[in-house]
């Protein structure tokens, strides 16, 4: 695809300072050619450098984590808290535990959290963070005295009303709640310094399922432009981790028919449809006795499972025949061939529970063919939304019932839904939800930038 001058030169910029950081340049690239629109309409925020601001955090705090394992030996990994801008709230974004886990990824992820904080209409800034570490054949203790070690450092640097980190990949219940732990005996406080809770102990009801459900209630939203819904519809899901597990259960209450989950070992066609009591098998085998997905198919027969093939140039998750697909495991698992695939197979809504799952050649071709595509940031904002609104019942110290939470998530995805269909048909782009996304999440932090003068 050819570059605009104004886009080539940000372009340049981003590569020449941020070197071997191709998930980051990914990301300002995507968002690039929306903030270009907004530039040539706005004339204060060239003058003001936003662009230039906005993709340079205001704080990277990197960090040795020193921990024991059970053998008594000691481990080194590293961990990273990107604080990206602040002008619309305290940062806020998950932690990532994971091997790929590097500065690019997270000021990847970082960048787009403050776009994507921003639609949800809360006052939230950006933040990511986390580390390369693999709680994934650890035991409890080990990932205990991990979390320890990691929020030693860590608890310097956030606070409820300065950052508040959340979970994301390999970050879940288990760990937030080793983190706060730790932070509650170092500092004395307990305060909601992190989303994502126990029940028991400041957490929100709906924040497990809030990714998942969001994703589908933004897809339900897409469809009803076009006066359709979810039932009857085959959706493709990847991942089997929280994203995924929530996005089925909701694909199921509104009568969809999932037929696919995976994880990284590889993935399963269940071509009679993943239902309620399979979904309950997957959860306990996910979150309970962390096993591989293949179980799944060993368990319930005309389950296929097919190893993931690492030379393969696509996966074959994305070639069957469906109308929906839910991408909610990592970065980067939509290429241009497996775009072209669910394009070939009749896919025509794709709503991204996981982040910048689909590459720049995907994307493309899923605008070219007009298709109903909600990008991560607008499409996965259900989580930090709840997670928002943790914060909130931890100001006032009160839990809000199930019900007022899920009426709220489904109020804030139907707003962001809005104000991106919105967004793209005012800058001339009707149903492009990237640059309805990109646009909408830039003009408010950019005009809380300018309020908040050069800082
Ligand atoms: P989990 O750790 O619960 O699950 C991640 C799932 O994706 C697992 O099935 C995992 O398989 C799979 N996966 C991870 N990395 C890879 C990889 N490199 N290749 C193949 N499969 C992989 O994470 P979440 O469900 O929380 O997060 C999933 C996605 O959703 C991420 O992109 C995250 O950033 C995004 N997201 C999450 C939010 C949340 O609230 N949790 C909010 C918004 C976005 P395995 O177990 O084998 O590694």
């Amino acid at each position: 695809m050819s570059q605009s001058p104004f886009v080539a030169g940000l372009m340049a910029g981003v590569i020449a300072k941020n070197p071997a950081e191709p998930e980051f340049h990914q990301a300002v690239l995507e968002a690039a050619d929306s903030f270009e629109l907004v530039l040539a309409r706005h004339a204060q925020y060239r003058r003001a450098r936003i662009v230039d601001r906005l993709i340079e955090p205001e704080r990277v705090i990197m960090f040795r984590v020193p921990w024991q394992d059970d053998k008594g030996e000691y481990q080194v990994n590293r961990g990273f808290r990107i604080e990206m801008n602040s002008a619309i709230g305290p940062y806020k974004g998950g932690l990532r535990f994971h091997p790929s886990v590097n500065l690019g990824i997270l000021k990847f992820l970082a960048f787009e959290q403050v776009l994507k904080n921003s639609l949800t209409t809360l006052p939230m800034g950006g933040g990511k963070g986390g580390s390369d570490f693999d709680p994934k054949g650890k035991s409890d203790d080990e990932v205990m005295r991990f979390c320890q070690s990691f929020m030693t450092e860590l608890c310097r640097h956030i606070g409820p009303d300065t950052d508040v980190p959340a979970g994301d990949i390999g970050v879940g219940g288990r760990e937030i709640g080793f983190l706060f732990g730790q932070y509650k005996r170092i500092r004395n406080e307990f305060t909601g310094v992190l989303t994502g809770k126990g029940i028991n102990w400041g957490g929100s009801l709906m924040r497990p399922e809030a990714t998942g459900y969001g994703s589908v209630y933004f897809a339900a939203e897409m469809l009803k432009t076009r006066n359709q819904a979810l039932e009857g519809k085959t959706c493709l899901v990847s991942g089997s981790g929280n994203v995924a597990q929530y996005t089925i259960q909701k694909l199921l209450l509104f009568g969809a028919k999932p037929v696919t989950v995976s994880d990284s070992s590889g993935y399963i066609f269940d071509e009679s449809g993943i239902t309620t009591e399979k979904l309950a098998f997957l959860m306990d085998l996910k979150n309970a006795r962390r096993g591989r997905i293949k179980e799944y198919a060993d368990k319930f027969k005309g389950a296929v499972f097919t190893p993931i093939d690492p030379k393969a140039d696509h996966n074959p998750l994305w070639d069957h025949k469906a109308q929906c697909a839910f991408p909610s495991a990592t970065q980067n698992e939509i290429n241009g061939k497996d775009a072209a695939n669910l394009l070939r197979n009749g896919v025509f809504v794709v709503s991204e529970g996981a982040n910048m799952p689909t590459d720049l050649d995907g994307v493309q071709q899923f605008l070219q063919a007009g298709i109903l595509y909600g990008p991560g940031k607008a499409a996965n904002a259900g989580g930090v939304a709840t997670s928002g609104l943790e914060m909130s019942q931890n100001s006032v110290r009160i839990a809000w019932s199930w019900e007022e939470v899920d009426a709220r998530l489904h109020t804030i995805m139907r707003s962001i839904h809005r104000n991106c269909y919105e967004t793209a048909e005012a800058y001339g782009h009707k149903g492009n939800y990237v640059m309805g996304a990109n646009i909408a999440g830039f003009v408010k932090v950019a005009d809380a930038m300018l309020d908040q003068g050069l800082v």
